[in-house]
């Protein structure tokens, strides 16, 4: 059992119209974990981000955050509550600056100083060296890998308590994917809770703390990053090995 959920999701149901995308799924992230949420291609693992931040509205089940039920909250008052969404396929603004992009982060957050704001940016200056140098550069002229930090620092200047990651591997060359990981687990060591979705299970799993896998909106298995990645349904489905 994981340390106090900070995020729990309860027989939750989600519908596109009469698709019914989600089937009633259950998940917890306890204060401090960094779990995934691990599924193929229309699994429904964006569907349950967007949930969470409220995007999606539920038509059953409740989602509950530090104990209080936020189901029924307009994402703006999740926003609020430090829950904060880095979308699949990195939406960064192109046509500004990375510190245009970042400050989009906490736009219209409040923060007590000037030094706050300067400590957040910093944290991502130091986790992301490569837009400190580029700072002045338009996100649009960024590679994949760049687009993707600066996504990241995005949500970070958001302080977040909890942050969803949507397939922060998606479109990457190898050693990116590896470089953008280790980074995710440095940003869970520092102290934030990650839910995060992927399909690249060996970055991925061997990273987390706990994973669920989602299949066709019902989650089958969940168990830890390491059992997981050795349990041989999930190697032949997510691995590629018999
Ligand atoms: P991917 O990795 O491709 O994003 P996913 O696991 O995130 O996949 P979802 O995008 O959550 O999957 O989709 C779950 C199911 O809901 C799929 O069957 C999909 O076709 C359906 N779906 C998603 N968005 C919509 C929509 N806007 N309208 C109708 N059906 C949708």
């Amino acid at each position: 059992t994981p340390p106090e959920p900070v995020l729990e999701l309860r027989d939750v149901v989600i519908h596109y119209g009469r698709i019914r995308a989600l089937h009633g799924i259950s998940l917890q992230v306890g204060a401090g974990e960094l779990v995934t949420l691990l599924g193929a291609n229309g699994a429904g693992k964006s569907t349950t981000m967007r949930g969470i931040s409220g995007l999606n509205r539920l038509t059953e089940g409740e989602i509950r955050f530090n104990g209080e039920v936020i189901s029924g909250l307009a994402p703006h008052e999740r926003v609020k509550r430090g829950i904060i969404q880095v979308p699949e396929g990195r939406r960064i603004f192109p046509g500004m600056t990375v510190l245009e992009n970042l400050d989009m982060g906490c736009y219209g957050r409040k923060f007590e100083s000037k030094s706050s704001y300067d400590e957040a940016l910093d944290r991502v200056f130091d986790l992301f060296p490569r837009l400190a140098e580029r700072r002045k550069q338009y996100g649009g002229t960024m590679s994949g890998g760049e687009q993707q930090m600066l996504a990241i620092g995005r949500g970070l200047m958001a302080r977040p308590k909890l942050l969803l990651l949507d397939e922060p591997s998606m479109g990457l060359a190898p050693m990116v994917i590896q470089q953008i990981f280790r980074i995710i687990a440095q940003i869970n060591a520092d102290g934030t809770t990650i839910l995060l979705v992927e399909q690249n299970a060996q970055q991925a799993l061997s990273r987390s703390d706990r994973g669920y896998i989602l299949e066709t909106g019902t989650i089958t298995k969940e168990g830890s990053g390491k059992d997981l990645l050795v349990d041989d349904a999930v190697r032949e489905a997510y691995l590629g090995v018999a």
